[in-house]
Order: C-alpha cells, then sequence, then structure tokens
C-alpha cells in the first residue's frame, strides 16, 4: 500500500511533506510500498482543524455518538479481510490471527465504548455543587506497530465517546490499518476535523505533536523510553500526557495446580503475536522443585507451534514485525545464553531451513535469575524465562522485583489465594486461571514505568475528560 494522502477536516489531502518511509514486509523483507512523512505544516494543519471542530465534537449528543459508533464498527465488519490482510503484510501476524485476534481486538473497542457510554455519568450533583466531566480539548494518538488496531481503536473509540476532538499518528510501520479507518470514518456521520490522520516518524512528527500548544493531551501507546521522551516534550504547555508503555509481566504458577495445562497456557499467551504484546507474560515464575518438570513441559509447546508464512493457515509464529526489533531479539537470546540462563530449545539464528524474513526461534531459557538482563528488559519475542522461587513470598517479590507493572497472571487452585496474592502485585491487570480477559471491558494500564494511563470502557472515556466543578 502507498500512503500519500493524509486526513485532514474531513478529506484526503495532499500532504506538504514529501519524504517516503518504506513499509516492509516481514515475512519476506521486501518493499511493499511507503507512507509519506508528514512536516510541520501537516502537523500544524491537522491540529488547526481538530480545533475548530472540538466543539462540534463536544455538542454531540449521547445519541449521536453512538449512531457514530455504530456506523464505524458496521464499516469495519465491511472492509475486515482489508484489515487482516494489511496487518499482516505490514506486521508479519499469520492471516488467521490478523483476521481474528488483530481485527476483533479493534472492533471490540467500539463495541465496547457502545455498551457503557449510557452508564457514563457526566455530570453529578452534591448539595450546591454540581460536577461536570468535560472534554478536555483536542489530543494527539500516537500508537505502535504490534497491534495496530486495537490501540488506536481504544483511543479513538473512547474519545468520540468523550466528546472531543483528535489528531492520530500511527506506527510508520504499520500505517495501513489506520488508513482503512480513516475511509471507514470518511462515509459515518462524524462531523468533519473531529478525526485527523497524518503520518510519519516519531522523532519528527511525533516530537512535534507532544510540544504543540494546541493539543491539550496526548495519548500514547509504545515504549518506555518514546513515552518518556513525550512526557518531556509536552512538560512546557502541561499537556495530559498518557501514557501506556511496556512490560516485563510475571505469570506466578502455584504449586497446586494442573502443572502442564498452566505451564501450556502461559506458554501460549507469552508467545500469541510473535511475543510482541505489551501485557505477554514472560516470566513465568515456578516453584523451583517442579523446574525441571516445567521445563520439559514448556520446551514441548514451543517446539509444537509452527514458524512460518503468514499466509499458511497453520502458522502460529510469523516474523518479528520489524529488522530492528529482529534484531534486537537475536541480541537478547545471545546475552542470555551469555549470561548463563540454560538455553532449554530455540536460541539465535533463524528457524532451520529459513533463509529470508524476520523469523526467530521459540525460545525457552530455564532458571533464569531474575537479575538477568533477559528477565528485566522487554524482549518483544517469543522467548520466555523460566524463574524459579522456593515460596510464595519469594514468588511475590520477584513478580514485583521489575520496573514494569502493566499485567500478571497466577495460576491458582484455590481462588481466594489468588486474590489475596493478586493485592500484592504491583500491576494494572491480574489474570486468574485464564487467558482472555472476558467480556467486561476491564481497565487497560500500567503501574511504575509500564505507564500511567487507563484505557477500555468506562476508564478509557474518563481519560479525556476535566473535571469541573459548578458551585451555586
Ligand atoms: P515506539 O515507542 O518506538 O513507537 C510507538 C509510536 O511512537 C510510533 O508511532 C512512533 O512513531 C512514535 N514515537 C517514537 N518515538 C517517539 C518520540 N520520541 N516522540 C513521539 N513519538 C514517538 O514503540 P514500538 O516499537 O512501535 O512499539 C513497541 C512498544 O510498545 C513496546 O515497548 C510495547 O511494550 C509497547 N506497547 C505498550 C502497550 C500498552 O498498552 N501498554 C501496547 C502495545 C505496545
Amino acid at each position: 500500500m502507498n500512503i500519500d494522502k493524509f486526513y485532514i477536516n474531513g478529506k484526503f489531502i495532499t500532504p506538504h511533506g514529501e519524504e517516503k518511509i518504506d513499509i516492509v514486509n516481514p515475512a519476506t523483507e521486501e518493499i511493499i510500498g511507503f507512507v509519506i512523512s508528514g512536516s510541520e505544516d501537516d502537523v500544524n494543519n491537522a491540529v488547526d482543524s481538530a480545533n475548530a471542530a472540538f466543539t462540534l465534537a463536544s455538542n454531540l449528543t449521547i445519541k449521536q455518538r453512538k449512531k457514530i459508533l455504530e456506523e464505524i464498527i458496521e464499516g469495519m465488519q465491511e472492509r475486515r479481510s482489508d484489515f487482516g490482510q494489511v496487518i499482516s503484510d505490514e506486521m508479519g501476524a499469520p492471516m488467521s490471527l490478523a483476521l481474528k485476534a488483530q481485527f476483533g481486538s479493534g472492533t471490540i473497542h467500539f463495541k465496547n465504548t457502545l455498551s457503557v457510554i449510557e452508564q457514563f455519568s457526566f455530570n453529578e450533583v452534591h448539595d450546591n455543587i454540581t460536577i461536570n466531566k468535560l472534554p478536555i480539548g483536542p489530543v494527539g494518538m500516537i500508537t505502535p506497530w504490534n497491534w495496530p488496531l486495537n490501540q488506536m481503536c481504544t483511543k479513538v473509540a473512547s474519545a468520540i465517546a468523550a466528546g472531543t476532538s483528535f489528531v492520530l499518528k500511527p506506527s510508520e510501520i504499520t500505517p495501513g490499518a489506520a488508513q482503512i479507518l480513516a475511509e471507514i470514518i470518511d462515509t459515518t456521520s462524524l462531523p468533519k476535523g473531529i478525526f485527523n490522520l497524518i503520518h510519519g516518524y516519531g522523532h519528527t512528527v511525533g516530537k512535534l505533536m507532544s510540544s504543540h500548544s494546541g493539543l491539550e493531551m496526548i495519548s500514547f501507546t509504545g515504549s518506555t523510553r518514546a513515552g518518556i521522551d513525550i512526557q518531556k516534550n509536552a512538560a512546557d504547555n502541561v499537556k495530559r500526557v498518557s501514557l501506556e508503555l511496556g512490560g516485563k509481566s510475571p505469570n506466578i504458577i502455584l504449586e497446586d495446580v494442573d502443572l502442564e495445562q498452566a505451564v501450556n497456557m502461559g506458554i501460549k499467551q507469552c508467545f500469541f503475536n510473535t511475543g510482541q504484546s505489551c501485557s505477554a507474560p514472560t516470566r513465568m515464575l515456578v516453584p523451583q522443585n517442579l523446574m525441571e518438570q516445567a521445563t520439559e513441559i514448556a520446551v514441548a509447546a514451543a517446539s509444537e507451534m509452527i514458524t512460518g508464512d503468514p499466509k499458511e493457515e497453520d502458522t502460529f509464529l510469523g516474523p518479528i514485525s520489524n529488522e530492528k526489533q529482529f534484531k534486537k531479539v537475536q541480541e537478547l537470546i545471545q546475552i542470555g545464553i551469555d549470561e548463563g540462563a540454560e538455553l532449554s530449545c530455540g536460541g539465535v539464528g533463524r528457524p532451520d531451513g529459513m533463509k529470508k524474513g524476520f523469523y526467530v526461534k521459540p525460545t525457552v531459557f530455564s532458571n533464569v535469575v531474575n537479575s538477568m538482563q533477559i528477565a528485566k528488559e522487554e524482549i518483544f519475542g517469543p522467548v520466555i524465562c523460566l524463574i524459579g522461587y522456593s515460596n510464595i513470598e519469594e514468588a511475590i517479590d520477584i513478580a514485583n522485583d521489575t520496573p514494569y507493572g502493566l499485567s500478571s497472571m497466577i495460576s491458582c487452585g484455590d481462588l481466594n489465594k489468588g486474590q489475596q496474592i493478586a493485592k500484592r502485585i504491583r500491576s494494572g491487570q491480574v489474570i486468574l486461571n485464564r487467558i482472555s480477559r472476558g467480556d467486561y471491558p476491564a481497565p487497560f494500564g500500567g503501574f511504575k514505568m509500564s505507564g500511567n494511563g487507563r484505557e477500555h470502557g468506562l476508564f478509557g472515556i474518563d481519560e479525556y475528560l476535566e473535571v469541573q466543578a459548578v458551585i451555586t
């Protein structure tokens, strides 16, 4: 896909920026298109458009907002195969994953927002005080490449529900899904100028957005490195910065569970999307006396996963999404070997017989010590660390001994015990004995260096509002 148009003020326009960024298919390493990186004028135009449309967005009734969300859902369903294709081509997701989880993770946010918007309380009265929750003002949204639809749809759905206008900049690695979303939104009843889409590099376009005085907020999903940079650049005009960043999530497996089932579930969850999920449970904490058994199960599960062409139906692991990330994963696997972790399967290099594509061998490290770099740093590939613990207190200490705090898993025989442990884990989500998160849009966001925002459902709408007290 060649992307040479931005969507500003309800029109697809030719941007001022001229630099072309190659779009590379990570399965073939071939260039499959380009996207134009915007200039300062493009950013200014998009921000002006969002400012001009802000009052329109705020004045939309709940009925109108619901209608718009419904229209977007309908439009997305019609373009499902286009979304699946572009996501698979640009970031290497196996087609089945692209069409189901990747596509589904986008539409679900519109559906969930639609299901909760009526419950959201935009004002409350306490004695002589009226509390109004008012749209914050034009928002800049910056999103990553690993779940391209998921991250932008949660922001877009919540912002429409909250009644604000915005400028979206998706990852330059996966710009295609955003372009299709703009085509869909163009056909809906969303008034012109509320949704604006621009493209480009983070260090240029993303930076200009972060420091722009015409935006009241940046909602960012991506690396902790970029999140810190954005916060610094946004400081001068005291912008609200909502950050959804990286993770190094623990998965505590207690002694009283079916080990086979728990390890299999943990491996599947960790390696899903080729390990490129911020919430992936990459540190599996197992009772030390069960380390050998857990390793055997983990190796069997990892070895069964088919790595290969995203177009093949039985492929579970596609390539890593881009060359930079591929090199980082390879480097960290080598670091794990060098620092003395036990390499139980996988390792450096492409899987046997593969000469092209950013493919990585599914890799299990066992007897990892939590102070090792592979246990501390987000690897973002199909790599898991098995770490032993001798008692539950030690497991909780290890789980919390990380700068991150996005998500956690606990496999427990006794749910009450799991609930008690959950309260002691410093992470925004704790998932007990399951993989899927269920139907209710649970708040999603991090503690510590995993960020400060909360997205999805009612919490997502709240992100884009300011609190005003009217005193009579
Ligand atoms: P990245 O931070 O390099 O890029 C993300 C986005 O930020 C892109 O659009 C990029 O252009 C832009 N960007 C980069 N540097 C910027 C800067 N200095 N100023 C403004 N914008 C900038 O991250 P990535 O490599 O695309 O994504 C992977 C990371 O995202 C991982 O660390 C992962 O954990 C994290 N992530 C977090 C969540 C979450 O919800 N917490 C979800 C998915 C991914």
